[in-house]
């Protein structure tokens, strides 16, 4: 699979993809993560990205032209099933977007900045707006790193233990049981005995036990549309 990242800050995404199972991944040759700087198709001489809003009012608004240039030029290299716009008001993210976006060949990612992008850019280059939460972050950058995150973790063969990703909380609408690891006994804080057991089709019980328990308790609205219809 490939992403491409267009942003005004692609230092903002050098981390994020350098460490852990991001950097495998591009490693085993699975991902294939790539930061455009989207001064790099500024026309201008000072290379700038932005404008004021017609109409006035504060905030600066990213120009069509440049995001139109870098993301046609894209375009002539690869296919792209979509092309996301990282925004507040798009789709919320879950686990089941993930996974359908999980199994696309190229994706690219646009990060807005400032007061956002000219709606034009929304309306005629973009396929697909997706949100990370409610609540308004000052670019699109870290949260395209999470999503490029919760993606590319479920490539198959990227994560060392294929079924790790599977019993993930929400890969089944359920949140994920409790996890413990020696010692058994912490000051004597004691691990379920269960789990010490070896009787590992009572252990799968009890976590899918657990797990019920645990949505019912914290994600009732997860529970309800499981258990309750
Ligand atoms: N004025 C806009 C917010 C702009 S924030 C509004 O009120 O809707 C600047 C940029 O940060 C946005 O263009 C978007 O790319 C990104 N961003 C902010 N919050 C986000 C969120 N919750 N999910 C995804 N992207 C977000």
């Amino acid at each position: 699979m490939r992403i491409d990242i267009i942003t005004v800050l692609p230092e903002l995404l050098t981390g994020p993809f350098s460490a852990s199972i991001l950097k495998r991944a591009q490693e085993k040759g699975l991902a294939q993560i790539e930061v455009h700087n989207l001064r790099d198709y500024s026309i201008q001489k000072q290379k700038s990205v932005d404008d004021y809003a017609f109409g006035g009012g504060a905030g600066m608004v990213m120009s069509i032209e440049p995001i139109d240039r870098c993301i046609s030029s894209l375009k002539e290299k690869f296919t792209y099933e979509e092309v996301i716009y990282m925004s507040p008001d798009g789709e919320l993210l879950t686990q089941s977007l993930s996974n359908q976006l999980s199994i696309k060949k190229n994706l690219i990612i646009l990060a807005g900045h400032y007061k956002g992008v000219d709606e034009r850019v929304r309306q005629h280059l973009i396929t697909k707006e997706i949100s990370i939460g409610d609540y308004v972050l000052s670019g699109g950058e870290l949260a395209a790193a999470v999503l490029t995150d919760s993606i590319v973790r479920l490539i198959p063969g990227v994560l060392n233990d294929e079924t790790s990703a599977l019993s993930d909380s929400f890969q089944d609408d359920l949140i994920a049981p409790p996890v413990y690891t020696r010692p058994a006994n912490y000051k004597g804080m004691e691990v379920p005995p269960i789990l010490v057991s070896g009787n590992l089709k009572e252990i799968e019980k009890w976590r899918h036990e657990k797990s019920v328990e645990r949505t019912k308790e914290r994600r009732p609205d997860l529970y309800k549309k499981n258990y309750e219809n």
